[in-house]
């Protein structure tokens, strides 16, 4: 029945008719993982023993007639940065290749809470640094849409398991644009909350200031209610938000009539990918025929975002995996002595990005060039807050571009870091400014490979973005269909 491609809230609902069980729904997904995982390597660790165990405890509530919660006996996935109580967290890293944590992540026992089936740990860019899953130091995961194309990154294998089927709902983190961008490469949902929504408690620190966990889904209605799932103040997070939560599914409503609806014009340069300013265009006329009041507007300091972005994570990337000495935490390589103990640990077991991310922050954390580096950005990045400040006393979201391009062939920009930090232009300045962002599928390439579009409100406002998402979602059939890998389920 392709169970494994419907959305989480149809199969809650099949869940209770007794339509379907929820062993029948995981033994589904566990197939299509069969045929699939070949040829996209979404996974690192499966979890399938235990997926199986916790899809018969649901069974068993059903057959005694209880009722379940909305994520209860569906099959879903985490990303490989967020602690799993007695299962490998890598990080896909060799530095952590062993590592199994004591605990489980706040968002973790969130989730458990309401009893899903969990299926196993997603790939990524090793620590999260990367835009494509290629940094991963095991495998590279492809594009359910294209094998030859990434996934998009950092949360690639999130992305991909959830576009392939071969899970129904991810987590996924963003530093600068890990869950949305690679949800736009690969035809799904994706949204990184306001910073602060979710407790990153448990989230393997890349840059503090910067991370966020966030729901990888089919469609909005999912993404929602994930979100719920996972929000919420958390006293192990002293950055997580006192706010209250509200109701993120009750928000979705078709209709965003009045709504006052941003375009900035810096998003939209000469020279920007046609295709991609085409779907975004068609999706801001959408918005106007659906009764919004479109309006332009400017974000000044968008030219800086990658620049700002590209100094403040890597230094704070650099401190927080100053912990991998060795002796505290990760993976450790004997030396002669403690000197060379700790240069060969982090010498063979940091991949290539890693390495260079923590002598780019390190140098600009550096006594000589802490003013004229990271000093300076980060006043840069208060210029970069203003201006979506400013931008929002006159509208309710931004919609803009989620990547520049369509999902890239593999190895197309792995021998130029630089090209493909410039990728992150029209994600990186939410995570600078800490503003809430969804990314859901506004179009195809020529090559039939999915664009997305991006919808960024005001801090701690995800409910109005979702609802500007489901209205649109509601008006288009986007990447409906799953990505065909050409294996039948
Ligand atoms: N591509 C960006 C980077 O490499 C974003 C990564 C992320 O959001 N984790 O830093």
């Amino acid at each position: 029945m392709k169970l494994y491609a419907k959305p989480a809230h149809e199969l809650h609902e099949m869940l209770l008719k007794k339509e379907i069980s929820s062993t029948e729904l995981t033994k589904d997904v566990l197939a299509r993982m069969d045929e699939t995982e070949d040829k996209v390597r979404a996974y690192i660790t499966e979890t399938r023993e235990t997926a199986l165990q916790a899809a018969a405890a649901t069974d068993e509530k059903l057959a005694r007639g209880e009722t379940i919660a909305y994520f209860e006996g569906i099959p879903g996935a985490i990303k490989d940065n967020i602690c799993t109580k007695g299962v490998k967290t890598t990080c896909a890293s060799k530095m952590l290749e062993n590592f199994v944590p004591p605990y489980d992540a706040t968002v973790v026992e969130h989730l458990a809470a309401e009893r899903p089936v969990i299926l196993g740990k997603l790939n990524m860019d090793e620590f999260a640094m990367g835009g494509s899953t290629e940094n991963s130091a095991f495998h590279e995961t492809r594009n359910p849409w294209n094998t030859d194309c990434v996934p998009g990154g950092s949360s690639g294998g999130s992305a991909a398991a959830v576009a392939a089927g071969s899970a129904i709902w991810a987590l996924g983190s963003d530093t600068g644009g890990s869950i949305r961008q690679p949800a736009s490469f690969c035809g799904v949902v994706g949204m990184k909350p306001t910073y602060g929504r979710v407790s990153r408690y448990g989230l393997v620190a890349f840059a503090s200031s910067l991370d966020q966990i966030g729901p990888v889904t089919r469609d909005v209605t999912d993404a929602a209610h994930l979100l719920q799932v996972i929000a919420g103040h958390d006293e192990y997070d002293s950055t997580s938000s006192a706010s209250e939560v509200p109701d993120f599914a009750g928000a979705l409503r078709e209709d965003v009539k009045g709504l006052k609806i941003g375009v900035p014009k810096e998003f939209f340069v000469k020279g920007m990918d046609a295709e991609v300013e085409a779907s975004v265009r068609g999706a801001i006329k959408k918005f106007e025929e659906l009764g919004a009041d479109v309006q332009e507007i400017s974000l000044p300091h968008t030219e800086y975002a990658i620049s700002v972005y590209y100094l403040i994570a890597p230094a704070e990337a650099a401190t927080n995996l100053e912990r991998y000495d060795g002796v505290s935490y990760g993976a450790r390589v004997d030396g002669a002595d403690v000197v060379e103990m700790m240069t060969k640990t982090r010498s063979e077991k940091f991949g290539e990005e890693v390495k260079r991310r923590i002598l780019i922050g390190n140098y600009a954390l550096s006594a000589g060039y802490y003013d004229a580096y990271y000093l300076k950005a980060l006043k840069v990045r208060r210029l970069i807050k203003e201006d979506y400040d400013k931008a929002f006393q006159s509208v309710d979201v931004i919609v803009a571009p989620t990547a520049p391009t369509p999902a890239y062939k593999i190895g197309a920009m792995t021998n130029d870091p630089l090209k493909m930090y410039l990728q992150d232009v029209y994600t990186v300045p939410l995570n600078l400014a800490g503003l809430p962002g969804i990314s859901l599928p506004c179009g195809y390439s020529g090559s039939k490979m999915p664009i997305g579009l991006q919808i960024i409100g005001k801090p701690l406002d995800e409910a109005t973005v979702l609802r500007a998402a489901y209205t649109y979602e509601q008006s288009q059939t986007f990447c409906r269909e799953m990505a065909d890998l050409g294996v039948k389920a």
